[in-house]
């Protein structure tokens, strides 16, 4: 049994898509932290952009810090999160389950990587801020190991929900 090597465009596109999720990602993410501070009564104009450390990230004007706003340090890992799992079991899964190829696996691996990854970080950011914050130090330290932990869920729920063996399948049909 043959098994179908991936083409140069195949990796192109496979990189492409990874960028494309990344900037989507922090795009939906950031969104989920402005809506949340909209619905507490921050006018849009307020919202500053800004950079922490090599992430894009906001601010809300200082007289929100006043303000009790329990949500929206959550809401953006949060809006991600839900975003990417619906996309994964409308588009991913449900493609792929039809025509099992590596591609779309590989697709629906990052998604739900990234998936898991946003649940950790809309936790750790709500909960531990001085950990998520934190730049430099053993706080980096823990924060980055933890939200590079925790796309090993989503990994795993992709194997179990994706499987592997349906590709060999599709193989070995294809090649006899
Ligand atoms: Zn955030």
């Amino acid at each position: 049994m043959r098994t179908k090597k991936l083409s140069v465009k195949d990796l192109v596109t496979l990189i492409g898509s990874a960028l494309a999720l990344l900037v989507g990602v922090t795009v939906v993410h950031e969104a989920g932290h402005i809506l949340a501070a909209v619905t507490y009564g921050v006018p849009f104009t307020e919202v500053n952009f800004i950079m922490v450390g090599i992430n894009p990230g906001v601010r809300f004007p200082d007289w929100f810090s006043g303000v009790p706003h329990p949500f929206v340090p959550y809401a953006g890992g949060t809006t991600a999160a839900l975003l990417l799992t619906a996309g994964y079991f409308l588009i991913c899964r449900r493609y792929y389950l039809r025509q099992p190829a590596s591609g779309t696996w590989l697709v629906g691996l990052m998604v739900m990587a990234f998936a898991t990854e946003q649940v950790a970080n809309a936790w750790l950011e709500g909960s531990y801020p001085g950990l998520y914050f934190s730049l430099t130090g053993i706080n980096a330290q823990i924060s980055d190991a933890v939200l590079a932990t925790s796309c090993l869920p989503g990994i795993l729920l992709h194997l179990a929900l994706c499987p592997l063996r349906l590709l060999r399948l599709q193989t070995a049909v294809s090649y006899g």
